[in-house]
């Protein structure tokens, strides 16, 4: 089996077979993201996805699998259920497949549509959900409004399939970092994920936000405005039973909580090194990447 162009996958999903089943993704217009541009988004013919299961098969067990690209999600039911029911049939092992979802694929389907999938053992969808501010959404080309991503989520969550969900800090660049913030807490309180990453912008030549920087038109937070934005956002969002974290090799202070449990100490935590600007709790900048 080989995979074509990049292939990008949570780090939930390090040990899991990943089957490329989409070529790029099918929206591809956030101004931030780097993954598949000048790449034509494509679902593979069935057939060829059957091919590479039959192939990867043998060197199973394999508990988890990841079906990549962008939004696998987007495949028409039908289909995607054939590509569930042969790799039940197939692997060996299977417990859980996991999958990205944008808001626009996971509307596109029922509750009932994504009960059958979860039947199928779709165990966890992931939800870039980048920002609660609806002026922010629009701006990135998001292609969904803050409504949408809640309801989004919250049908994810009532077909009873795990909800991962990733926000942006910095994104809203330094003068509406705070709106951002503030928005993020909100729209996470809203949708109640299972599991929330705090992600850390990186802008990247090649895509609209870089040439927005360039041009002066977008100033990156600094370090500990970030950390700020970080510990509005953990302070304003209420979840119910949620694993967060803030340790991705973008992130500036290593975080993982079990939420509500830990909120007051990561609050707590964030404010001390904000206020003492103690730069030795930073992730030296060579160490940090996408
Ligand atoms: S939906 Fe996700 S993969 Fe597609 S362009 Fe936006 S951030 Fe990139």
């Amino acid at each position: 089996m080989e995979y074509e162009g990049i292939v990008i996958r949570p780090p939930s999903e390090a040990e899991s077979l990943i089957l490329q089943v989409t070529l790029g993704c099918s929206h591809n217009q956030c101004t931030f993201c780097p993954t598949y541009k000048g790449r034509r988004f494509r679902i593979k013919d069935l057939e060829i996805i059957k091919q590479e299961i039959d192939e990867m098969a043998p060197y199973g067990p394999f508990r988890k699998v990841f079906l990549a690209d962008g939004d696998a999600l987007i495949i028409p039911q039908p289909k995607l259920l054939a590509i569930f029911d042969y790799l039940n049939q197939k692997i060996s092992g299977l417990r859980r497949v996991g999958i990205y979802g944008n808001a626009k694929s996971i509307l596109r389907k029922s509750v009932e549509e994504l009960q059958a999938l979860r039947e199928r053992k779709l165990g966890i969808v992931y939800l870039g959900v980048e920002t609660g501010d609806p002026a922010l959404l629009e701006k990135i080309r998001k292609g969904a409004t803050s409504e949408q991503m809640v309801e989004a989520g919250r049908r994810i969550k009532e077909a009873g399939i795990s909800l991962s969900v990733t926000v942006l800090l910095g994104l809203a660049g330094t003068p509406r970092s705070r709106e951002h913030a503030l928005a993020t807490g909100r729209i996470l309180s809203d949708i109640d994920p299972d599991f929330a990453s705090a992600l850390t912008l990186m802008v990247v030549p090649g895509t609209p936000l870089h040439e927005e920087l360039k041009a002066g038109r977008f100033e990156l937070p600094s370090p500990f405005q970030l950390l700020e934005e970080l510990g509005t956002i953990v302070a304003n969002s209420n979840f119910s039973r949620c694993y967060f974290t803030s340790n991705h090799a973008s992130n500036y202070l290593p975080i993982k909580a079990r939420m509500p449990r830990d909120k007051e100490a990561v609050v707590q935590l964030i404010q001390k090194v904000v206020s003492t600007q103690d730069r030795s709790r930073l992730r030296p900048e060579f160490f940090r990447g996408l």
